[in-house]
């Protein structure tokens, strides 16, 4: 499926690139997947959401990804611990949860309270139902390209990217942040695909020079429209992974209104990758359980 129209491609009218009907597509066939696991197992594939804390927001995205689940037709269990709880209390749960032969995908909600040792907790997952991406094993399948999980959203990022025929291949992609869920593995995702990957981060010297440099920029840096357009080659692709609470609304980290003139592309928010973290999550779940129950996945 290519939703990408060069002909819309200018520098005052960008190619706003929509990752709602990318995931549609990736659900339908989930949910056909999960019929198929269903009929000829009697199983019904479930995830088990891990959230230790109550932030509010995190408490918000794990109750979305359950809801999900449950309506293409997959099972969903949410465990909640206080936040209070020690590296060994969170990491007994999740090894409780990987031995569990009915829970075929553990997401454990990032960031967690800052006395876990959040590596520690991700590792407990083991590769096989990590369908977050975040155990080491999925980072190395992701960086040798072998078969494993994709970290969700580099991974609908990188499916967003195909969607729209966008040329990676020798191009210079700046990722903007480098934390394990999204930052490293989106750089590694972007150097299998044959970009020269530089990765910039808090401690990074003029940081707007090196990004002028893109032809493919992805803010992973959780602050709101921190990326402005003299930051911008003209006709750059721009992909906004953040999502920021502001009182009128959720923001991106890229000044969507100051920036899209000057791009061939570019990503809103919302309604560019976050719907498509969602549905790669949903998706390597039904994955995860088609491989522990035997059923072909594709
Ligand atoms: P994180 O763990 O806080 O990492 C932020 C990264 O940005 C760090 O590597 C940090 O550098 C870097 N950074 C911070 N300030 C910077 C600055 N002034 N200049 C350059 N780099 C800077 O955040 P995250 O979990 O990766 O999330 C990033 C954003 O993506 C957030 O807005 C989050 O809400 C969003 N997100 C969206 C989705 C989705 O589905 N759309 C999923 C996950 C996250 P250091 O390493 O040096 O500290």
């Amino acid at each position: 499926m290519s939703l990408y129209n060069p002909a819309m491609t200018t520098t005052t009218t960008p190619t706003v690139i929509k990752g709602k009907p990318i995931a549609d597509a990736i659900l339908t066939d989930c949910e056909k997947r999960v019929q198929r696991i269903i009929e000829k197992t009697g199983v019904t594939p479930c995830l088990a959401t891990v959230l230790v804390g109550n932030d509010p927001a995190s408490e918000k995205y794990v109750d979305r990804k359950g809801k999900l689940c449950e309506k293409h037709g997959m099972k969903s269990i949410k465990v909640v611990m206080p936040d209070t709880s020690t590296t060994e209390e969170v990491v007994a749960k999740v090894s409780a949860l990987a031995a569990d032969d009915s829970v075929h995908g553990i997401l454990v909600q990032h960031p967690m309270p800052k006395q876990i040792d959040e590596r520690a907790v991700f590792e407990a997952i083991g590769g096989a139902k990590d369908v977050d991406g975040v155990t080491f094993h999925s980072f190395g399948t992701m960086t040798y390209s072998l078969p494993g999980f994709g970290s969700a959203t580099p991974e609908g990022i990188m499916r967003m990217m195909k969607a729209y025929d966008i040329d990676i291949l020798g191009k210079h992609a700046v990722v903007i942040g480098r934390s394990v869920i999204l930052g490293k593995p989106m750089a590694m995702l972007l150097l299998a695909s044959h970009a020269t990957v530089t990765i910039c981060h808090s401690r990074t010297v003029d940081l707007p020079s090196i990004v002028r440099q893109a032809d493919i920029v992805v803010a992973a840096v959780g602050i709101a429209h921190f990326v402005k357009s003299d930051w911008l080659k003209e006709g750059a692709v721009v992909i906004d992974a953040g999502f920021n609470p502001g009182p009128g609304g959720n923001v991106g980290d890229v000044d969507y209104d100051d920036c899209a003139p000057k791009c061939s592309m570019i990503t809103p928010v919302p309604g560019g990758v976050g719907p498509m973290t969602l549905a790669v999550l949903i998706d390597q779940t039904s994955i995860g359980a088609a491989r522990q129950l035997g059923v072909d996945a594709d």
